[in-house]
């Protein structure tokens, strides 16, 4: 397959407008300059993160993830995982047999905004009550099930089943969870029932579950790549090059590190590059100030910063025929699956752009040909950047890992949905890194089976400890 990376067709008469577009759209656009400044950084941040007495703090966390080894093709039984940190929150029933899911049973629950933002014992007892109604419909509330919880967040890691929380992200902020154990607070909230027989036996980062699954389906797999409402990535380090873990970890040679890049510039490296739009999106959000990386390009986010650069074109005059429609003015309006929408009208190279027509049908803005150009030219910038700026941290990984061939698992709605970012993310990776083997490769749903499969580890690990 070609890769899909032309610019979608743009050809407007009044030739200043195209200008002042093009103007407009000119800081979204990396400089080769600016991204080997970005490289650098990054590289940098990543050494520091490993670094035993680093003389200031890295904004990567380059956390232990205490999974020293993945599935081996032994792990049996029945787990229970949790999967929370996205759009939806799930309970899944996983039957594993010589390290194969052989049957998942999956119930979605809506976890609504009170709860997302409210007090954090009542967010743990929600997700309690969906435990009981999960087993109880299933006639297993007497099923003495260990549970593996998948928490995507970034967390203090002390064991397989310690997760500190560090901060909340995306669109979680509930009071009197950060420095509490996760773990700890879903076995509270489960005693507090006293009617399940349920044990958190691991508690994982999406991106570390994507890994385990990604090594399940492909055994170079060594990094997990989530892109969906937030973004991160995680990857198998040695561990002698772990600096700041020297002496604690015996005859361990290799342990998976969980980056959490989404905060990568929270600590002002990367305000050279940051926009107008980047900066009004950060001051808007449910987090200020904080996961500066994530902002630029996930899916919570992207389909905003689209919105603000089409309100900026309007407010020049550049669109709508001057005026600027009331409902681009609301934050949110212009959700991220429409970028999606718009890029695939580029791909598909139809002589009428449909999809993006039905994006501003659905949010009832009235539009002119020109219009839809040029939201196909900022929906193209916008991925540019995010393509490039995961392609760089994404380079930068794929260098430290010790392998001569790796692949990357990747998940989150923002990959499987955008009908280019695959292709954009294979050709910037080749131009960063020539000459390195890597493949992409789609580990769907290691938040569920991953989550499973790392229970099982836990238990076998128990075991061993035990005998
Ligand atoms: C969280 C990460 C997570 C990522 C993808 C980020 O906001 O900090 O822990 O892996 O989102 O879900
Ligand atoms: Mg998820």
């Amino acid at each position: 397959m070609a890769p899909r990376i032309e610019a979608p067709e743009f050809r407007l008469t009044k030739t200043d407008v195209v200008k002042k577009v093009e103007d407009i759209l000119a800081p979204l656009k990396l400089s080769e300059e600016v991204q080997k400044r970005i490289r650098e950084v990054y590289d940098e941040e990543m050494r520091i993160g490993l670094a035993r007495n680093p003389s200031r703090k890295s904004c990567l966390q380059m956390e232990n993830t205490y999974l020293p080894e993945l599935p081996n093709g032994t792990e049996e039984g029945e787990y229970l995982a949790l999967d929370l940190g996205g759009t939806n929150f799930r309970v899944i029933l996983l039957q594993l047999e010589k390290g194969r899911v052989v049957s998942d049973e999956v119930q979605h629950y809506f976890v609504p905004e009170p709860l997302r933002v409210g007090p954090g014992s009542e967010l743990f007892d929600f997700l309690a009550a969906c435990i009981y109604d999960f087993l109880e419909t299933r006639s297993k509330l007497d099923h003495k099930l260990p549970l593996g919880f998948t928490f995507s967040f970034p967390m203090t890691q002390q064991d397989l089943n310690v997760g500190i929380l560090v901060s909340w992200t995306k669109s979680f902020n509930c009071p009197g969870v950060v420095g509490e154990d996760a773990v700890k607070m879903l076995n509270e909230a489960i005693q507090r029932r006293g009617d399940l027989e349920v044990e958190v036996v691991a508690v994982l980062n999406d991106t570390t579950g994507t890994l385990v699954q990604g090594a399940f389906l492909d055994r170079k797999c060594a990094i997990g790549l989530i892109i969906g409402t937030g973004s991160n990535a995680c990857y198998i380090e040695r561990v002698d090059r772990v600096e700041k873990w020297e002496g604690t970890h015996g005859d361990i040679k290799e342990v998976v590190v969980d980056i959490e890049w989404g905060a990568f510039g929270d600590n002002g490296v990367l305000d050279f590059m940051k926009t107008e739009y980047d900066q009004m999106l950060d001051k808007n959000s449910l987090l200020v100030g904080s996961f500066t990386f994530e902002k630029l390009f996930s899916g919570k986010y992207l389909g905003e910063l689209t919105r603000l650069v089409l309100v900026k074109l309007a407010e020049e005059g550049l669109m709508f025929g001057g005026k600027i429609p009331s409902q681009l003015l609301r934050p949110g309006s212009f959700p991220t699956r429409f970028v999606s929408l718009v890029e695939q009208d580029a791909v598909l190279k139809l002589a009428r752009p449909v999809s993006s027509e039905s994006c501003f049908h659905e949010l009832g803005i009235e539009h002119g040909s020109d219009d839809l150009k040029i939201l196909q030219q900022v929906c193209f910038a916008v991925t540019e950047r995010a393509a490039i700026l995961l392609a760089i941290c994404l380079s930068a990984t794929l260098m430290r890992v010790d392998r001569e061939e790796c692949t990357i698992a990747v998940d989150g709605s923002l990959y499987k949905y955008h009908p280019r970012l695959h292709h954009l993310l294979e050709h910037y990776i080749i131009k960063m890194t020539p000459g390195k083997k890597f493949s992409l490769l789609l580990a769907e749903d290691g938040s569920g089976k991953g989550a499973g499969l790392i229970a099982a580890i836990a238990n076998r690990l128990r075991t061993r400890k035990h005998s």
